[in-house]
């Protein structure tokens, strides 16, 4: 539906990247979802759909969408790289004037695109958030999980993460400057909000999966908390110093205990208080060490310059089923 665009009679794009990841069963009616809502805003618009590496069947049914309607343009990463890289692909390929990121699984209500689209139009807003203003249904230890990390995030960092969500829409301007970030540990949400831009928020109610679970084990979570806060904040590391300055001064006046009583004649006897000292002193030192390889794990991913995610198969809208070669990008 792009059409021949002149600068004059030029109309705005609307594009709308979908990363996937099991969710053949209910991929289909969620499209049919999405397109009806992209109807009513009146604009050409285009869908893009990167399949990360499912196991299932959402490649095929990916497929047979993009042969059955127009405007679909789909991806396929050569395994599953996670949701962020999934994202980045999608960033990558889309061409609109506004972009709305929205999950597969049918969390993210597509009726709230024509809202988006109208609030990006009439309030020259960069960034359109949909933010959570329910977080719906979810495990007790995902709700506090969430909570205690962002709350440390926030401490750390300074920025405001909280009841954001990957839901949201990005004008043409946003976009190219998130593009201009090429860090490999990507933290999309966090990322956005660094950027700054002009953004306007619109709440949402965060509905239970249409199907399937949510592909996001304990782990996973963990792995991308750890991603944000060492991306946003080096202020662990500040603390191992700070650690080592107060372990330096307790031992001073242990020291100097120490001696005196040696020289007075009375040396300690306590064996318990040497051993808690080297299990103090010794668990410290391994908390310092892990804080610093965390940083220094990310350094090295970010060194070593690989590519974010690599494509196997690309469909563009109107070729439907057309193999192009393995290409890549950072
Ligand atoms: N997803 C993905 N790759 C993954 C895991 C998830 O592309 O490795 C997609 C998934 O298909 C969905 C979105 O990311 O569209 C959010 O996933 P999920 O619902 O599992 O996460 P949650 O909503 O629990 O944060
Ligand atoms: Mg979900």
């Amino acid at each position: 539906m792009e059409g021949s665009r002149s600068p004059q009679s030029r109309q705005l794009l609307v594009s709308v990247v979908m990363p996937v990841f099991c969710e053949g069963a209910h991929l289909p009616v969620l499209i049919a979802d999405v397109r009806r809502s992209l109807e009513q805003c009146n604009l050409p618009y285009e869908l893009i759909l990167i399949d990360d590496g499912s196991p299932d069947n959402s490649w095929q049914v990916i497929t047979a969408e993009a042969k059955a309607a127009h405007a679909l343009r789909a991806l396929r990463l050569s395994r599953n790289f996670g949701k962020e890289a999934a994202l980045c692909a999608g960033l990558q390929h889309a061409r609109g004037d506004a972009v709305i990121i929205i999950d597969a699984d049918g969390q993210h209500p597509p009726s709230l695109i024509p809202d988006m689209v109208r609030l990006w139009q009439n309030s020259g807003a960069d960034i359109v958030e949909a933010v959570k203003h329910r977080r719906g249904r979810e495990s007790l230890s995902s709700k506090f999980g969430a909570q205690l990390f962002y709350f440390i995030l926030n401490k750390l960092s300074g920025f405001h993460f909280k009841g954001a969500s990957d839901f949201k829409l990005m004008n043409r301007k946003a976009v190219d400057a998130w593009r201009e970030m090429h860090e490999r540990n990507v933290f999309f949400r966090g990322m956005t909000v660094w950027m700054g831009f002009n953004t306007v928020q619109i709440p949402f109610e965060v509905v239970p999966r249409s199907a399937g679970r949510s592909t996001w084990s304990i782990l996973k979570r963990l792995k991308l908390a750890l991603i944000g806060i060492t991306a946003f904040s080096s202020f662990p590391l500040h603390l191992v110093t700070f650690a080592g300055v107060v372990f330096l001064g307790l031992s001073v006046l242990l020291g100097l205990e120490t001696l005196y009583l040696k020289l007075a004649g009375r040396a300690v006897s306590g064996f318990a208080t040497v051993i808690l000292l080297e299990l103090i002193i010794g668990s410290l030192l391994m908390i310092s060490l892990g804080i610093i390889g965390e940083y220094l794990a990310r350094i090295y991913e970010e060194v070593k310059g690989r590519p974010r995610y690599l494509i196997e198969e690309l469909i563009e809208p109107g070729e439907a089923n057309q193999n192009s070669d393995d290409s890549s990008e950072g």
